[in-house]
């Protein structure tokens, strides 16, 4: 066998329809309550918020739904991604493992992000919306809506997180280029960004403060709608075309995964991928061991609790059942910022809580070094929050090396690295620390969940 595999799709093969998982869990998702009555909430209480079909989306049990032709035309340039074969990563570890990566770091902003971002603008086109708000954390999201939006004629703001605003000038520089706005947060140009600013002036901001100031934003003009890019149902739906293809592609490569990993921010990149070989198994196809892997110091889904709470700092999204440290945690600062959220998406929190999924854990030193290692193999630099996934890999495959078990290990390259050099350049230089969360804070903020009748 050479040592360059790669299973790739013709363009017919980009799927046409996405795969919504609620379909096939046993058990529905848990309400999303009003944040003011605590009542559940209907399509109308989104409605200023996202466009009618993303709403639908958002509550629907559909098995299928259709992926429209403009949208589709739009993935084609990137899509089906490559699913590789690691061999050269195989051989330095010398593990019978079978490794196999998703790469998702081909698409225009060198991740999955795209997939999302491409269809939440078209559906705000579709329905006359000009201008869109939005947060970021290290950037990619608000660069994968730039891109949308100059694809799309549409107006983009995006709320980037203060501390990645000044470490990551490429990624602001990129959405300016797609004709976006982008302001560091918190801001004044909101009230919820004056506020944190009035009690702490140096705050570095976190992504439930940026939400806060987007969904502001967005409800003061008619003509403005937001958009996130984890989390929720509809984005978690839109990534599943990473999963469908890569079960395809399994097929050419005559292998299915043992084992599927992915690294959890909000969950969207993870869910892409797991999704569609957790829906085999529960219609029952074959079993997959699937892991979620996040940082140490933001572990929400190993640390937190599965309640109710808020997805933004000022408490104006709704109640979501989901693993939270809290809307009032802050982590300390990591390389992976796209990683840097307190909550999971209800749907990957849900899937954890009820077995289909175990999460882990990791600190940042010890992903960078896995990313080195897959790097000097492979070829391509994963971006740092990849690098949580790529570790697991790693120890997985040197797992199957101690017990002499050959495993077949799929995991999500969700991005490359290509505009996080400094991060890099901080890890080479021994500037990159593992930092700890304080015990204390995450306390305090998990005893401040809002309380709501089972
Ligand atoms: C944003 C991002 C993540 C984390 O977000 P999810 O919604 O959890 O996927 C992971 N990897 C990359 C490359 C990202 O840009």
């Amino acid at each position: 066998m050479s040592d360059t595999v790669k299973y790739l799709l013709s363009e017919e093969d980009l799927p046409k329809q996405w795969y919504n998982i609620v379909a096939d869990l046993p058990n529905p998702p848990a309400a999303v309550l009003h944040p003011a009555t605590g009542q559940p909430i209907g399509p109308a209480d989104l409605a200023p918020l996202f466009p009618m079909a993303v709403i639908q989306q958002e509550v629907s049990s559909e098995r299928y739904i259709d992926i429209p032709k403009p949208v589709r035309d739009i993935l084609r340039q990137w899509r089906p991604s490559p699913l590789y074969r690691a061999r050269r990563l195989e051989r330095a570890l010398d593990t019978p493992a079978r490794i196999y990566y998703k790469y998702e770091g081909v698409s225009p902003a060198g991740s999955h992000k795209p997939n999302t971002a491409i269809a939440q603008a078209f559906y705000s086109k579709q329905e006359g919306v000009r201008r869109i708000t939005t947060e970021t954390g290290a950037g990619q999201w608000g660069s994968s809506l730039s891109l949308a939006g100059a694809l799309f004629g549409l107006e983009i703001e995006v709320f980037m997180v203060k501390v990645s605003y000044h470490q990551k000038p490429y990624r602001r520089a990129f959405m300016e280029s797609f004709g976006a706005t982008c302001i560091a947060s918190p801001s004044d140009m909101t009230e919820a960004g004056r506020a944190v600013l009035q009690a702490n002036p140096d705050h570095t901001g976190s992504l439930g403060i940026a939400i806060s100031e987007a969904v502001e934003r967005a409800v003061q003009r008619d003509d403005t709608k937001y958009a996130l890019g984890s989390v929720l149902n509809h984005v978690l739906l839109h990534q599943t075309v990473i999963g469908i293809e890569a079960l395809r592609q399994f097929e050419l490569a005559n292998d299915y995964p043992d084992i599927v990993i992915g690294c959890t921010g909000g969950g969207s990149n993870f869910a892409g991928i797991a999704f569609p070989f957790i829906g085999e198994q529960l219609r029952g196809g074959r079993k997959v061991e699937v892991i979620a892997t996040e940082p140490a110091n933001c572990p929400t889904l190993t640390k937190g609790r599965y309640a109710y709470d808020f997805g933004d700092t000022a408490h104006l999204t709704p109640l979501v059942k989901m693993h939270t440290l809290g809307a009032t945690f802050v982590p300390p600062g990591f390389h992976a910022g796209g990683l840097r959220y307190h909550g999971m998406a209800p749907l990957v929190s849900q899937i954890v809580a009820e077995g289909y999924a175990t999460a882990r854990a990791y600190h940042q030193l010890e992903c960078f070094e896995a990313g080195v290692q897959f790097g000097r193999a492979e070829g391509i630099l994963p971006a740092p929050e990849s690098n949580h996934a790529v570790r697991c890999a790693i120890d997985e495959a040197l797992r199957c090396k101690r017990e002499g078990t050959p495993r077949t290990i799929l995991f999500n390259l969700s991005g490359h690295g290509n505009f996080d050099m400094q991060a890099y350049t901080d890890y080479f230089a021994g500037k990159l620390y593992d930092t700890e969360y304080s015990p204390e804070a995450l306390q305090k903020s998990l005893d401040s969940l809002p309380s709501v009748a089972a």
